[in-house]
């Protein structure tokens, strides 16, 4: 049983009902470039009108300073009606009587898409009174943005304070899988961190050791701690300024009973380039000339016996440099063997964060996974232990 109210709940029949949604697309020269976004909330979209509600859309776009025609909503509004196969009227403002006559002009099963809620500083400031405005289109608020989650704004969280309020359905998908991923896992479960920088991840980093049973740690920010253990690096990229960080990272682990698996060997170029000549060395035999670019195949042998001995995987950041081949093979190899064990049955595994995706979608495996978030900025800050003020609104 999820401890947040879903549609489950909610008695949608003849209600104006305002969703919040992410449609923050990738856009270029009016065209949406990306419709990934716009896919993921199609399913409640359908829901509540089959249901007979009235659909409201609320979303923002980029990072307006106020009214700007560059980030309006509308071409987004043309996109979401192709893809759900169903008109969708816009409106050219979120609140005030051109929203109000919008919303009184739908019948039950409609869609509206309101413009942009950034247009209003009031979105950001989360001030009452724009809340109260936004308040009045609607008898129901449904929140299917997890991804905007993190930000206490009026559509992601003021409004689920004044409104009777309901998780959408992509909403619950991803709070199902965050529970199964490390709140109520099962266990052993192992954590894989990767990409560019310790100084970006200290807090998830210090989360995590907490809360799984095993870390593994590669990508760039591994050479970090390589370094911190008093080994050479060569000229790999490591922030030697944060070894005692480090080394609190691996004391907290240590009192924690969490193993710390880091590489034991690395796949390093001169050079951070396609196809660069490359040799792998032993983590203690790095030469000063060279840096490591990937974790390197007895690493990946111990990764992977890590992840046959888990029963949960939470993964965020590449083992190495994967946009660049062979540096990619770390990444590649671990990725597919925590995919087989996932349709296997024996692995729940979760995965998010910018270039994670990326990572596993180069691997070709991002649809074996249990569960990857796209939600970036959202999921990072779930990593970290943290309380998402969009999500909290929700619970029972
Ligand atoms: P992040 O955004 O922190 O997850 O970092 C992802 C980036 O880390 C990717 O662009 C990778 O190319 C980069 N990366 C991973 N491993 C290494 C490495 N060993 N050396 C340099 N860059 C790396």
């Amino acid at each position: 049983m999820t401890a947040f109210r879903t549609l489950d709940q909610a008695n949608l029949k003849g209600k104006r009902v305002l969703v919040r949604v992410d449609l923050n697309v990738p856009m270029d020269n009016g065209k949406v470039t990306d419709a990934t976004r716009i896919e993921r909330v199609l399913p409640t979209i359908r829901e509540i009108a089959e249901k007979g509600g009235k659909v409201i859309l609320l979303a923002h776009f980029g990072r307006p300073k106020g009214r700007d025609p560059k980030e309006s909503l509308k071409p987004v509004a043309e996109a979401v009606a192709k893809h759900l196969k169903k008109a969708v009227a816009f409106a050219d403002d979120c609140i005030g009587e051109v929203a109000a006559k919008a919303v009184a002009a739908l019948k039950d099963g409609d869609v509206l898409l309101l413009e942009n809620t950034r247009f209003h500083a009031g979105e950001e400031k989360n001030d009452k009174d724009f809340v109260a405005e936004l308040a009045k289109l609607g008898d129901i608020y449904v929140n299917d943005a997890f991804s905007a989650a993190h930000r206490a704004h009026a559509s992601t969280e003021g409004l689920a304070r004044v409104l009777p309020s309901f998780a959408g359905r992509t909403m619950q998908a991803e709070l199902d899988a965050l529970t199964k991923g490390l709140e109520a896992p099962a266990r052993p479960v192992v954590a894989i961190v990767g990409g560019a920088k310790v100084s970006s991840k200290i807090d998830l980093l210090e989360n995590l050791v907490a809360k799984v049973d095993a870390l593994v740690i590669g990508g760039g920010m591994a050479n970090t701690f390589i370094h911190a253990s008093g080994l050479n690096v060569g000229k790999s990229l490591a922030e030697k300024d944060l070894a005692a960080t480090a080394l609190r990272i691996i004391e907290k682990a240590r009192e924690a009973n969490c193993a710390i698996i880091l590489p034991v060997d690395g796949v390093c170029a001169k050079e951070f380039k396609a196809h660069a000549e490359n040799h792998t060395y032993g983590i203690d035999a790095i030469p000063d000339d060279q840096m490591i670019l990937d974790v390197g195949s007895q690493s990946v042998e111990r990764i992977n016996s890590a992840i046959s001995d888990a029963k949960t995987l939470v993964w965020n950041g590449p083992l190495g440099a994967f946009e660049i081949a062979p540096f990619d093979q770390g990444t590649v190899a671990a990725a597919r063997h925590a995919a087989a064990r996932t349709k296997a049955g024996k692995l729940v595994s979760v995965a998010g964060g910018g270039d994670t995706v990326a990572a596993l979608n180069h691997a070709g495996v991002a649809d074996d996974f249990s569960y990857v978030s796209t939600a970036g900025g959202a999921f990072l800050e779930w990593l970290e232990g943290k309380a998402l003020p969009g999500v909290e609104a929700l619970r029972v």
